[in-house]
C-alpha cells in the first residue's frame, strides 16, 4: 500500500532494522536484522507522541558506542531487541505535541523504521525535534550539511577552536560528513588547511572540491609524525581531532605554542576493546596546548545561527557537499558498519522513502 493511498488511523508493516545483541569488535551487518511489525498511523487521544515517516537516516559513528553493553556515558546503550536509532529527516503524520503538526518536516533522532511514534522528553536534548526551515535544498541535507554533522563542524571549529585567519589547521577524517566542512569553514575564514583521508579519491577530493589547501592519504605514510613535518614546517595551530590514537599520537609534538586541540571523535577507538595508549602527551605542557572534546547537543542553541549562515553559503556556491546515498532501509547495516572502513566517500545517508 503506497502512503499516498493510506489514511490516518490505517494499520500498515512497519519494516524495521532491529539491534540484535551488544557487539564487542568490529560490528557486523549480521548485528542488525531486517524485521517487520505493524503500525497504526495514528496518535492515541491525548497523548502528546509525534509520529513521523521517516524519509532519510544519518550513518554516524558514534551508533557504535550505542551498541555497547557499557552505555558511553552521555547517551544510553542500544535494547536488544529493538529498533536502531538514530538522527534523520522525518515527515509528520499525526501530532498529539502541540508545537508539532500533521504534514510538518523536522529533523532529529528517530527510529531506523519506516514509521516511528516519538516522545520528546523535556530538559532532554538529545530528543530534540527541529523543524526544517528551509526546503529549497534536498531533505537529505538535513542529516548532514545542515544537521548534526554540519552542525558539529561549525560548533567545533567557531566555538572550540577560536580560529584566526592565517592559523595552520589540520583535520583528521577529513572527507567525512563532518571533515569536509570543518575545512572549508576553515578556508572561509582565511585558514591554511590541510586535511587528511583514507584513499587517493578521498584526497583528491579534499584538494579540488573542498579547497583545502593540501592533503594526504595517511594509510601511504609511514611515518604520521613525518607526513605533518613536511605539511606544517611551522606547526599546527588548530587541530580538528577525529580519529584519535596514533594520529593523535602524531599531532601533539607537530603542535605549535598554544595550539588547540578539539576533540570532536576518535573513530579509531571505537571498535577496541583496549584503547590505544598515547605517547607524546608531554607536548601539551611543552607547547602549552589547550585540548578540549564538545557535544554537539551542548551547542544546539546556536543552531539558528549555523542555519542561516549555512544556508546563505549553499545558495552563495560558497560550500561544496557530497553525500554517499543507499537507497532502502535494508541497505542501513552494511552502511553504517561501512564507515569503520572508510567505504563512505562523504556523509553517508540511507533514504528510507523519497516524500
Ligand atoms: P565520517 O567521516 O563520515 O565517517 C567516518 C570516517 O572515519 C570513515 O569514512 C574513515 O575515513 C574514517 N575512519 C574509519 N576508521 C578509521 C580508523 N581506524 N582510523 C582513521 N580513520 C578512520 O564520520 P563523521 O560523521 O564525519 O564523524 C567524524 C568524527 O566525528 C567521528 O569520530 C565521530 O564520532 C565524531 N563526531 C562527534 C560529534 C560530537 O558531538 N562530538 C558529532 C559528530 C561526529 P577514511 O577513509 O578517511 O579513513
Amino acid at each position: 500500500m503506497k502512503m499516498e493511498n493510506m489514511a490516518k488511523g490505517d494499520e500498515v508493516s512497519n519494516q524495521q532494522i532491529i539491534f540484535r545483541d551488544f557487539v564487542t569488535g568490529f560490528p557486523k551487518e549480521s548485528d542488525m536484522i531486517l524485521s517487520s511489525s505493524k503500525i497504526r498511523l495514528e496518535v492515541l487521544e491525548g497523548s502528546k507522541a509525534i509520529l513521523v515517516k521517516n524519509l532519510y537516516l544519518s550513518c554516524d559513528p558514534y551508533l557504535r558506542s550505542r551498541m555497547n553493553r557499557i552505555p558511553p556515558g552521555y547517551i544510553p546503550s542500544f535494547t536488544p531487541g529493538s529498533p536502531l536509532q538514530g538522527f534523520g529527516v522525518s515527515k509528520i503524520i499525526d501530532s498529539g505535541h502541540p508545537e508539532f503538526k500533521e504534514g510538518e518536516l523536522v529533523w532529529g533522532v528517530t527510529g531506523w523504521e519506516e514509521y516511528s511514534l516519538l516522545t520528546l522528553i523535556d530538559g532532554d536534548k538529545l530528543s530534540t525535534l527541529f523543524k526544517i526551515k528551509y526546503t529549497d535544498v534536498p531533505l537529505s541535507f538535513y542529516t548532514g550539511l545542515l544537521g548534526m554533522a554540519g552542525f558539529s563542524a561549525y560548533a567545533g571549529f567557531h566555538e572550540m577552536c577560536a580560529p584566526k585567519k592565517g592559523d595552520y589547521v589540520y583535520v583528521s577524517a577529513a572527507s567525512g560528513g563532518v571533515g569536509q566542512l570543518v575545512g572549508q569553514f576553515a578556508k572561509l575564514m582565511g585558514c591554511y588547511v590541510v586535511g587528511s583521508a583514507g584513499s587517493n579519491e578521498k584526497v583528491n577530493l579534499l584538494k579540488n572540491k573542498f579547497g583545502y589547501d593540501e592533503a594526504f592519504n595517511y594509510k601511504e605514510e609511514y611515518d604520521l609524525n613525518e607526513a605533518l613535518k613536511r605539511y606544517f614546517p611551522e606547526g599546527i595551530d588548530i587541530y580538528f581531532e577525529n580519529v584519535g590514537g596514533k594520529m593523535l599520537d602524531a599531532v601533539l609534538p607537530n603542535m605549535r605554542d598554544h595550539g588547540r586541540i578539539v576533540v570532536c571523535g576518535m573513530i579509531s577507538q571505537y571498535n577496541l576493546e583496549k584503547p590505544e595508549g598515547v605517547h607524546n602527551l608531554f607536548s601539551i605542557l611543552v607547547k602549552r596546548v589547550r585540548m578540549e572534546g564538545f557535544m554537539v547537543f551542548e551547542h544546539y542553541h546556536l543552531y539558528p545561527q549555523f542555519l542561516e549562515l549555512t544556508h546563505q553559503y549553499i545558495k552563495e556556491g560558497k560550500i561544496f557537499y557530497v553525500e554517499d546515498t543507499v537507497e532502502g532501509l535494508e541497505k542501513g547495516p552494511e552502511a553504517l558498519i561501512g564507515l569503520f572502513t572508510g567505504s563512505n566517500i562523504g556523509k553517508q545517508v540511507v533514504v528510507v522513502a523519497h516524500e
